[in-house]
């Protein structure tokens, strides 16, 4: 009998199961596995910006049990494959009000003993519009991480900054953690991980807060780059990768920077930042392509990245997802 070809994965997933399993840091549970005819239409038809309240009607739309049912299927597509923690954001704001939160907090109630589940308040419509800013404070006292999404006040009312400064202040309020979603968008007229740190040390949160994405970090120089690692290890900012949701980045006629549209984790990690991985969006409108398959994922990164540090690798799939998600304190080093 011939062995079986020995594969990447073969020599990675065994350390990724002995160092805890899986880590899922960052989805949207709630609107998973909505994809239809209607929905793919939406993707194709409009810009991430112009969804965020294209996604209205299915939320409003949403029961209770549907919601339920998406975090269960979630969960249970975690589970399956060795998924012990994971976070997600959950949309808790005037289209949704509360029912996907009642919802998550069931069914992480139902899986309790299979997987640890920390939620985190989705921002869609920012924290500025008042009707937006009541539903957010009042997320802001059940979930366990505060989430964000300053562009969003950014671009309604050019108020991004003051966005940062309302996340920081409920979070040192109700002494939880920050995950925001910064730098998305590919482009070098972008620096929300720079302010995402200085808010942090501002607000003295060090190695509270965390970045999801932060794709246009490579668009920049090099000697921005530079400077913007050094100031994320001052600040402790840790940052999220999500490979597959933002891979599919349009084309565009900017000369600029040769690089794939990823969060540069081959430069992040050697320069002393903590980065761990999610799927982010799973089969719904804004990532009908993500599957939730956190190998697929990790596999991505590894090749979009050209990182083929297996011991990082395995710790960015473990350990400082862990890290990430506050289950272990950010200075404890990595027992891997
Ligand atoms: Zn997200």
């Amino acid at each position: 009998m011939t062995d079986k070809p020995l594969t990447v994965r073969d020599l990675i997933e065994p350390a990724i199961m002995k160092a805890g399993g899986w880590v899922n840091t960052h989805a949207h549970a709630d609107r998973a596995f909505t994809l239809s005819e209607k929905v793919l239409e939406i993707r194709r038809t409009y810009s991430l910006q112009q969804k965020w309240d294209v996604l209205d009607q299915l939320k409003r739309n949403s029961t209770e049990e549907d919601y339920y049912r998406r975090f269960c299927q979630f969960f249970e597509l975690m589970i399956s494959q060795g998924v012990t923690a994971m976070g997600t954001f959950v949309d808790i704001d005037p289209q949704s009000e509360d029912r996907a939160i009642k919802a998550g907090l069931r069914a992480r109630e139902h899986y309790q003993d299979q997987i640890t589940v920390k939620f985190a308040n989705q921002t869609l419509k920012g924290v500025i519009d008042p009707e937006a800013r009541a539903w957010f404070d009042r997320g802001a006292q059940v979930v366990d991480i505060i989430g964000a999404l300053p562009k969003r006040d950014e671009r309604d009312y050019g108020r991004g900054e003051e966005a940062f400064d309302i996340i920081m202040e409920t979070a040192k309020k109700y002494g939880k953690m920050v995950h925001a979603h910064v730098d998305q968008f590919n482009t070098s007229d972008e620096y929300e991980s720079e302010m995402l740190c200085s808010k942090t040390i501002e607000h003295g949160m060090q190695g509270r807060v965390v970045g999801i994405h932060g794709i246009s970090i490579a668009a920049h120089s090099q000697k921005y780059r530079s400077r913007l690692y050094k100031l994320m290890k001052e600040a402790k900012v840790m940052m999220v990768t999500c490979p597959t949701a933002w891979i599919d980045t349009r084309r565009s006629n900017t000369i600029g920077l040769s690089h794939n549209s990823m969060t540069p984790v081959d430069e992040l990690i050697p320069a002393g930042v903590t980065v761990a991985l999610g799927t982010d969006n799973v089969c719904d409108a804004m990532v009908p392509w993500c599957s939730g398959d956190m190998w697929h994922e990790l596999q991505l990164l590894a090749t979009g990245c050209r990182f083929d540090d297996f011991d990082n690798l395995v710790r960015i799939a473990t350990v400082n997802g862990r890290k990430v998600l506050g289950l272990i304190p950010y200075d404890k080093k990595a027992a891997a």
